[in-house]
């Protein structure tokens, strides 16, 4: 076997000891005979898994029991249209911060049903910063104020969230979600796609506070209603049920190691290594305004597009895979989830350095 260090934005590296763990249970889970995927998704086995994930995304997150926790499909991106379609039915107003390709998307998708107004943007210099956002720019009214907590793409995390008084917050959390401790009080919805931090692509958790429920657009598609999903416990239809399997395995493995407070420390010594490199380069720079770079996607540049292209190859053969920046950027990005190990950003940092030592001309 000869596995390499993936640096992909998503989908990601998984933990080895997850892949291990369902290739032994592949054929037989838990004496059934059978394999998780060929399992009723009604049966007493899988209630236990699905129940099973949800408990410890609860405990992990410190979710409060007024808040309802939603296995869906159709990644985060199909939350960018059930959000409206549930929550923009008061003022039928909301406030975007647009923060790059994601956050545009998502307020684009909401434009469709209502009045979507962007407060801010830092489309002015590439998404390169998180622009400040008072609480005087919160309308009252709005149904809610939408933001993209980690810019997977631009590598900007809002490490400060904006105040929204008693307008409910919303946030993408697709990229940051069990990386760091996040007070999930403070949010009147969370959603992430899991192929970042959380098992395979498709998967998508909602968390929603419960009262925010129950106010959707008649015609909201049923399988975009969360408060019909929330009723059925996500088991209104057939749910990603081997996805969901995959990720209470991720969750199992990350309380195995201390839980969030953790793998938040890993996480930032991580990302500390390699900031503090590209701070030290004279051949790599990172890209991001410092008080906003995020932990875990970290695109860093020579300036010379040629020999971008030169190093994500070279670092292809030396089995650091991915390293390519998002195609509408270009350069590099290294995207370093929680199951990254400290070793593969080490690795990374090895080959950067003698790259340089090879490639910069003083
Ligand atoms: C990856 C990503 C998405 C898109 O997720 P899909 O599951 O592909 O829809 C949305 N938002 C953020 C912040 C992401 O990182």
């Amino acid at each position: 076997m000869n596995r390499v260090y993936n640096f992909s934005s998503g989908p990601s590296v998984l933990p080895l000891k997850v892949l291990e763990r369902a290739q032994a249970e592949f054929l037989d889970y838990g004496n059934s005979g059978m394999s998780v995927m060929e399992m009723s998704h009604r049966s007493p086995g899988f209630d236990e898994i699905i129940c099973a994930a949800e408990q410890l995304l609860r405990e992990l997150m410190g979710i409060p029991d007024n808040y309802r926790v939603l296995f869906l499909q159709g990644g985060a991106s199909t939350q960018f249209a059930a959000i409206p379609l549930n929550f923009l039915t008061g003022s039928k107003k909301a406030q975007f911060v647009l923060t790059g390709l994601w956050a545009k998307k998502a307020h684009a998708e909401s434009a469709k049903y209502g009045d979507c107004e962007v407060v801010a943007s830092s489309a002015d210099k590439t998404f390169s910063y998180i622009p400040a956002v008072g609480p005087d720019m919160v309308k009252p009214d709005s149904d809610y104020f939408y933001i993209c907590h980690n810019n997977t793409i631009y590598g900007t995390t809002w490490h400060t969230l904006p105040e929204t008084g008693d307008v409910p917050l919303f946030a993408d959390v697709s990229s940051s979600i069990l990386s760091e401790r996040m007070d999930v009080s403070r949010f009147g919805l969370l959603f992430a796609g899991a192929q970042k931090n959380m098992g395979p692509a498709g998967l998508t958790v909602v968390i929603v506070r419960d009262d925010l429920l129950g106010h959707k657009m008649d015609i909201c598609p049923t399988m975009l209603d969360y408060k019909l999903q929330a009723d059925n416990r996500s088991l209104y239809n057939t749910p990603p049920t081997y996805s969901i399997y995959i990720c209470r395995l991720v969750l199992e493995w990350l309380k195995s190691i201390g839980g969030i407070e953790a793998i938040e420390q890993t996480n930032r010594k991580k990302a500390a290594l390699l900031y503090d490199y590209l701070d030290s380069s004279k051949l790599f720079r990172g890209t991001v305004a410092e008080q906003d770079r995020s932990i875990m996607n970290i695109p860093f540049v020579t300036g010379d597009e040629e020999l971008d292209r030169t190093f994500v190859s070279g670092a292809k053969a030396a089995g650091l895979v991915n390293l390519a920046g998002h195609r509408t950027v270009g350069g590099m990005r290294a995207s370093i989830y929680n199951a990254m190990p400290v070793e593969g950003v080490e690795a990374l940092i090895q080959f950067m350095y003698k790259f340089e030592k090879e490639y910069h001309k003083s």
